[in-house]
């Protein structure tokens, strides 16, 4: 008969699993020696795994193997190009991607609108994820806004308004937004892919890959000064890298000329109040930027940890 892990172990491990997928480390699943998901022109991701990973990955390998694995995505991302090194960075200095970006390759659309874009996009079928939408969520919030918060798509009660962050991590969002002076309709809230992806999985790169140039258009229209990245997906797709946000999330890091700051996903902060102090900490530096203040009694709350 299969061994039982203990409730607590499962427990743990359980934590971890949803730790590293919150991390981005999806590609984490890719490197346990289950060699048939690498695909023949997708070249091992292996310099991305850090040592922490690997320990990660050796402590599991010790334990009973009658585990369900976490699926892996139907096609596991190729991996995008890396921020390259930190050769430690002068302060204010941020480090980029070498070489032209994947959307660098677009054109600026001329005198672009969001009401433009918004009709560009249309009753969007160009990927699977319209088959199961109720709405699209094309984004909401100040057309000029100096800052954009950019999620990863929309959930449920998105999908069924029409309007991005509206559910239970929303919910937090608006709060930190107010702890930083700020009310929701002086941002803009926008998401990688503007339609529920089934189940709330991550988006897939084919559908990232099509809605992803509607994002750019949107923060071209709108020029903020800062973009903050909520989570890895939002994180890696504008920065264009499959490195786990933990590595420069909290960093100055610098898209088409604008500051951007990757942060952790409000989802997920529900899942670790403890990690609040630390986005807590990533949107002081953008307030910082934006000079702005904190509303009183707000921060307190915004970085508490539960
Ligand atoms: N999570 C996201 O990434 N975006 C939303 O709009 C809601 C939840």
């Amino acid at each position: 008969m299969a061994e039982r892990i203990p409730e607590a172990l499962q427990k743990k491990l359980s934590e971890r699993l949803h730790f590293y997928e919150d991390l981005g480390v999806r590609l984490f699943y890719k490197q346990r020696g289950d060699s048939q998901v690498q695909s023949a022109t997708t070249p091992p991701a292996v310099s991305f795994v850090s040592p922490a990973i690997q320990q990660i990955a050796s402590e599991e390998a010790a334990l009973p193997k009658n585990i369900r694995k976490p699926e892996l995505p139907e096609a596991a991302p190729a991996p995008l190009r890396a921020v390259p090194p930190q050769t430690t960075p002068k302060p204010g200095v941020l480090p980029v991607p070498a070489g032209p970006s994947l959307f660098e390759a677009f054109d600026k659309v001329p005198d672009d609108t969001l009401l433009k874009i918004r009709t560009d996009l249309g009753e969007c079928t160009r990927c699977k994820l319209h088959k199961t939408r109720n709405k699209i969520v094309f984004g909401d919030g100040n057309p000029k806004a100096e800052l954009v918060f950019v999620g990863e798509g929309p959930g449920h009660d998105e999908d069924m308004q029409g309007l991005p962050f509206v559910g239970r991590a929303g919910k937090l969002l608006t709060q930190m937004i107010e702890a930083m002076g700020l009310q929701r309709k002086d941002v803009y809230i926008c998401n990688v892919v503007k339609c529920r992806p089934p189940e709330n999985r991550a988006p897939e790169r084919d559908e990232v890959g099509e809605c992803s140039p509607f994002l750019l258009r949107q923060i071209d229209a709108i020029a903020p000064k800062v973009i903050v990245c909520l989570g890895s997906t939002a994180a890696q797709t504008i920065l264009e890298t499959n490195r786990g946000i933990s590595h420069f999330r909290g960093q100055w890091l610098e898209f088409r000329g604008r500051k951007l700051m990757a942060t952790y996903h409000p989802a997920y902060l529900l899942r670790n109040p403890s990690a609040k102090s630390e986005v807590w900490k990533d949107l002081q530096k953008v307030m910082a930027v934006l000079g702005l203040e904190a509303k009183k009694g707000k921060s307190a709350e915004a970085g508490k940890s539960s």
